[in-house]
């Protein structure tokens, strides 16, 4: 078995465990593969092994791997955080969109998608840890946002997504992917019906999974360590800087 191959069994197989523990089944569970900083060919190594939805962060890079793959089948996901003037190449190039924070990028998104696409599929990111976070927008914020984002023609809001503080303890992991799906149920009881909840990365899918998840984001997991990223600013996609001459 290649690397690659290894790699996807070893994940299917804790999706699996963490379902089965979960009493859930394992089919309601989407995995995207975070291709962010891999090249084009190691996404068509894993889309070779029967992976067809992928996640990007940064989209000049994504658009050169949209381009290289080109199979119609493959469902593209934008996950990173989202400038007004990338608003048009997301709208026209994605299938999903994970990291809507505000309703202006909504709008852009909205007025952007073209008409030949079906509606462009949205989750708003809430931001469950406080300070630890800059991404996302308050829990507090967030149902008035779905209700707004909701009416939108053009695009379809399906869920939530969340990306905690990092944390090594599986029950601390746990706790803002349960309040995530407290939010996003008590937002369907009074209104817009969500059916997805996007949280769940490497480090911590099998909480997410115990919490309800329903699309997990796997980067490093699925491709080994992150390669720096030549379009990102700052160099990695970690946001650390890059190791620059190998001297301690
Ligand atoms: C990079 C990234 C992931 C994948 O992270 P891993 O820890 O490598 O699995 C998931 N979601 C978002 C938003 C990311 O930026």
């Amino acid at each position: 078995m290649s690397t690659t191959e290894n790699r996807l069994q070893a994940v299917t197989g804790r999706i699996a465990r963490a379902a089965a523990m979960a009493g859930r089944n394992a089919q309601e569970i989407t995995l995207i593969a975070v291709s962010k900083t891999q090249p084009a060919d190691a996404v068509r190594a894993l889309a070779a092994a029967g992976i067809r939805q992928f996640g990007e962060n940064y989209v000049q890079e994504a658009l050169e791997k949209i381009q290289a793959l080109d199979e119609p089948d493959i469902i593209w996901h934008f996950i990173g955080p989202i400038q007004s003037n990338k608003t048009r190449a997301i709208a026209t190039h994605f299938d999903w969109v994970h990291s809507v924070d505000r309703l202006a990028i909504a709008e852009r998104l909205s007025n952007q998608r073209p008409d030949d696409r079906p509606a462009l599929q949205i989750c708003l990111q809430v931001n469950m840890s406080g300070e630890a976070s800059k991404s996302g927008c308050e829990p507090t914020s967030a149902p008035a946002l779905v209700a707004a984002i909701a009416r939108l023609p053009r695009l379809q809001l399906r869920g939530l997504m969340t990306v905690p503080a990092p944390q090594s303890d599986p029950a601390l992991q746990r706790e803002p992917f349960d309040r995530l799906r407290e939010l996003a149920h008590a937002i369907s009881r009074t209104g817009t019906m969500l059916d997805t909840l996007s949280m769940g990365m490497s480090d911590d899918l099998e909480a997410a999974i115990a919490a309800g998840s329903t699309m997990i984001r796997i980067g490093t997991a699925l491709f080994g360590a992150r390669v720096p990223a030549a379009h990102s600013p700052g160099g990695t996609s970690s946001g650390q800087p890059a190791a620059s001459s190998g001297q301690q």
